[in-house]
């Protein structure tokens, strides 16, 4: 287990001192706790408030897996920049005064028509799950997701060769694992410590006098801790222990909570 990011408050402040907090959040099981469908996964409404406040006065950007307009119905705060797809699919309010808004589409970027072919994918899964209760295929534009938290244990190895022949028969994608998940994405080198890369870069926030935060609780939030190293502090969210690049831990989205509570306050002051 790591030290928790709450009981070691002291030691963060201290390298917070002087500097200003950027706020990088996974949503699913970090934000919110994990719900059954993806659709119930709602945010709490003091996390909102909490989230609401410090846009105020630092940069917070909700990084996800699920697709971009998705995740950012679910937070409800239009001024947040969210990058869905695990950073495939990036957009938010211009990062400066007279600056574009800030947008990015790894996908289509490299002209690779990712969306055409995530569709093909998952109305492929559609057909060939349609028969297996508890399974959920969720086309979020830039990825698939296969859902099997509600399937039978023993369906699961099926579940998990109809999406391999899914990767297989649709070029330039490929599979990933998640939370009781399969997960089909583009074959493409790009994953949320690159896109957490980019925002640095793209928000004007890769300076000495800025303190990153990436809370995460997934397998893919582990890229995000890499990336960062000790040019910010990762904190993993889980119970368990776990093989983590993370330096902190926080145990649930309440603690989560707390701890937003205690940059907001350092914030603030
Ligand atoms: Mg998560």
């Amino acid at each position: 287990m790591r030290p928790s990011a709450l009981e070691r408050w002291d030691e963060i402040a201290a390298r917070l001192e002087g500097r200003r907090p950027a706020l990088f959040l996974d949503y699913d099981g970090t934000l919110s706790p994990i719900a059954p469908r993806p659709e119930l996964a709602t945010l709490p409404a003091a996390t909102q408030e909490i989230l609401e406040r410090l846009a105020r006065r630092a940069p917070v950007v909700i990084v996800s897996g699920r697709g971009r307009e998705d995740v950012a119905a679910l937070v409800g705060l239009p001024g947040l920049a969210y990058a869905g797809s695990h950073g495939f699919d990036i957009a938010g309010p211009p990062p400066a005064p007279g600056a574009p808004p800030l947008r990015l589409e790894v996908g289509l970027e490299v002209g690779d028509g990712v969306p055409e072919r995530i569709g093909i994918a998952a109305e492929r899964l559609r057909r060939e799950l349609a028969d297996v209760p508890g399974v959920l295929v969720e086309p979020k534009g830039f990825a698939v997701s296969i859902h099997f938290r509600l399937a039978d244990a023993g369906d699961v190895l099926r579940v998990e060769r109809a999406v391999d022949a899914a990767v297989d028969a649709v070029p330039g994608l490929r599979k990933a694992h998640g939370k009781k998940l399969f997960e089909i994405r583009p074959d493409l080198d790009w994953d949320k410590g690159q896109a957490l890369l980019w925002l640095l870069d793209a928000l004007g926030l890769d300076r000495p006098d800025v303190l990153p935060f990436y809370l995460g609780d997934d397998l893919t939030d582990e890229d995000a801790f890499r990336a960062l190293g000790d040019r910010g502090i990762g904190i993993l969210v889980t119970d368990e222990p776990r093989e983590t690049a993370a330096a902190y831990q926080l145990h649930d989205p309440e603690e989560v909570r707390r701890f937003l509570e205690r940059v907001a306050g350092a914030v603030l002051l």
